[in-house]
């Protein structure tokens, strides 16, 4: 059975984690930067000496295609992103990019040609580490966004995105990012799982069933200020106390009853007037609920609701709840998913179902094609940090599943 040469994926991955601007030990490569387009340029150059043919798309998305027979028929797409978040790991993104060069690799090695194209993608910005937008470039490949958003999204420093495509710019062949529906058969995502479970169960492969639905909230409690030292504990209206209790209750109501199938998130919180001998007047928090089940982010939505009227009561203050967003689980498509499961078996690997807690690619290339994920295991579960590491051997096995199921895909 062809099997992935891990030397060389190593060696891709460890040249890119090279390419960084300097920081904590990790690698940081943010879409629309100069080293970002050193990243770009390597695996451009991979993909030539990969014989595949390479094109950029005018967002800065890469494609590497390797000619299939039937040039009539859909391509199939795999890959990942290439950008990464400040001070980031190794793999977050580059090993799907790395593993779906490896496969045309392979296939041209064994003197295999598909029937459709294969392309290698690399997508841009999907940390939205520059511009605070996430999956920048494939909302671009599928018409969320087009041009006529150039002049809208900006960045920090006022830097309109129109501004950074001009300073980034490629002299290579360029494409319109946006595709078709129907010029896609399938969309193929490797991905480490930024989480411990295929490590603890001891799974070689995580088949990504959905990615989660996402409800996210602000919290506004508002109490009365007054002197730290003055006003009696029993008499104030301590919108601090408030907002800390009503983080607590909510925590552990998502603790208690949904351990294994939601979580909460309080990433932001804010008091103030914020100074050491002030009661605090206003409160604010941020929540992120996420699930596998729409129905499950909903139920603690309104639990949110009914805790927040229960508390403001007990502590005397006034609360207002907002729903910010709302995102609808993606499920992955069931006969990618179906293949991947026998590709898995074919290569004697164990394989688990399990929920994508974080956004990919794949969630929006699903808008447009078939797309499915396939996870492989990420020590510790540790991601978006320097110590982020996807064992070499398990990176192999990954990559074999990967060709064995574009393999099918083509004769699907
Ligand atoms: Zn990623």
């Amino acid at each position: 059975m062809t099997m992935a040469n891990i030397t060389r994926l190593r060696k891709n991955i460890e040249t890119l984690k090279a390419i960084s601007e300097p920081c904590n030990g990790g690698v940081t490569r943010i879409g629309f930067t100069p080293k970002y387009r050193e990243g770009v340029e390597y695996i451009k150059c991979q993909m030539r000496e990969a014989g595949l043919d390479v094109v950029e798309d005018d967002i800065g998305n890469i494609y590497g295609r390797l000619a299939g027979k039937n040039p009539q028929l859909p391509a199939i797409l795999s890959g990942s992103h290439l950008d990464t978040v400040r001070n980031a790991g190794a793999f977050d993104g580059i090993a799907g990019v790395i593993a779906a060069l490896e496969v045309a690799r392979m296939l041209r090695e064994n003197n295999i040609q598909l029937d459709h194209t294969l392309e290698v993608v690399g997508f841009i910005e999907e940390e939205g580490t520059q511009f605070g937008i996430v999956l920048l470039g494939s909302r671009f490949i599928t018409g969320e966004f087009t041009e006529e958003d150039y002049d809208r999204i900006s960045n920090e420093s006022g830097e309109t995105l129109r501004d950074r495509l001009q300073a980034y710019s490629s002299d290579n062949k360029v494409i319109p990012a946006r595709r078709q529906p129907g010029t896609i058969k399938a969309f193929i995502e490797l991905h480490d799982e930024q989480g411990p479970l295929l490590e603890n169960t001891h799974s070689d492969i995580g088949i990504v069933d959905n990615i989660v639905a996402i409800g996210q909230m602000v919290v506004n409690v508002h109490g009365f200020a007054g002197h730290a030292g003055t006003v009696p504990m029993t008499m104030r209206q301590d919108a601090g106390v408030a907002g800390n209790l009503l983080a607590t209750r909510l925590t552990q109501y998502v603790i208690d009853r949904y351990p294994e199938t939601a979580t909460l998130t309080i990433g932001k919180f804010h008091l103030e007037p914020g100074s050491a001998n002030c009661i605090p007047c206003e409160c604010r928090f941020t929540l992120d609920i996420r699930s596998g089940k729409a129905a499950i982010v909903q139920e603690i939505i309104s639990y949110v609701q009914s805790e927040s009227i229960e508390v403001a009561r007990h502590c005397s203050v006034a609360i207002e709840t907002e729903e910010t967003s709302f995102k609808e689980p993606v499920e992955m498509d069931g006969t990618l998913k179906g293949i991947i499961k026998s590709a898995c078996e074919e290569c004697n690997l164990t394989w688990q179902p399990m929920s994508s807690g974080a956004g990919h690619d794949a969630m929006i290339m699903a808008g447009i094609s078939r797309a499915a994920m396939l996870f492989v295991p990420c020590v510790q579960g540790i991601t978006h940090h320097p110590a982020e590491c996807i064992p070499w051997e398990d990176m192999g096995k990954g990559t074999d599943v990967l060709y064995n199921t574009i393999l099918k895909i083509d004769r699907l």
